[in-house]
């Protein structure tokens, strides 16, 4: 009842052309659920092991986001079923995912990680690189993988103007791509405490969890 009811505050916010993942990490079974059975379909989960453990206990029409760093050893075990990939940022790991998805037969699409934060990070391209990986002869190589969008987090702060800005900077680099032919379509930008922010800058997909399933109780590692 109680998650039932921020998806429906939530979803009002929402555009109509605008997706949402529920992130589900470190929430059990019966909350995934919940909110199943009330017709949400797309859930997002940062580590393999627990998207898969999750996968196997719930309904097949679920439709799986891996949303965490991707290493590649891990690839293997979500392929079958993952229906995005949103934090690749490694030419390695799309390789490793476009191998495993031959095995299965299928084309997995991925969004590419762009690192607009400020602050420290280990993850994410700076912009530069995502456009040399769009347009590299290896990517064009690998027909079992789609880059179908860019995801970005802006920096963990209070500031508003600075998320912003950063949020804007992911806009108008999508758009760049867009023009130069690239055929990107989703734009994966915005968490609980930024969403509406990234909404008024071109995100067309957020990741909510909190917001949605309450506080976590600790943080889930990689
Ligand atoms: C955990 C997580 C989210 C959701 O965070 P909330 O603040 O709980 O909404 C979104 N994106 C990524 C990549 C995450 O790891």
């Amino acid at each position: 009842m109680f998650i039932y009811q921020n998806f429906k505050d939530i979803k009002k916010e929402l555009p109509n052309d605008v997706a949402l993942v529920a992130v589900s990490k470190t929430k059990p079974v019966a909350d995934i659920l919940e909110a199943y059975r009330k017709g949400h379909r797309d859930f997002g989960e940062n580590k393999v092991q627990e998207m898969v453990n999750k996968h196997e206990q719930l309904p097949g029409d679920i439709r799986w986001h891996m949303i965490g760093h991707v290493q590649s050893n891990k690839v293997k075990y979500m392929a079958s079923f993952v229906t995005l990939i949103h934090g690749v940022d490694k030419l390695s790991t799309l390789k490793e995912i476009n191998k495993q998805a031959i095995k299965h037969d299928r084309v997995i699409d991925c969004l590419l990680q762009v690192r607009i934060a400020r602050e420290e990070t280990k993850f994410g391209l700076p912009f530069e690189q995502v456009q040399d990986l769009l347009e590299s002869q290896e990517l064009k190589e690998l027909d079992h993988v789609r880059i179908t969008g860019l995801m970005g987090m802006a920096t963990f702060t209070d500031d508003v103007e600075q998320i912003a800005s950063e949020f804007k900077g992911l806009q108008s680099f999508f758009q760049e791509m867009k023009s130069r032919g690239h055929d990107l379509k989703i734009l994966s930008m915005g968490m609980s405490g930024d969403y509406k922010i990234a909404l008024k800058h071109g995100s067309n997909m957020v990741r909510i969890g909190s917001a949605l399933f309450g506080d976590r109780n600790y943080i889930a590692q990689d």
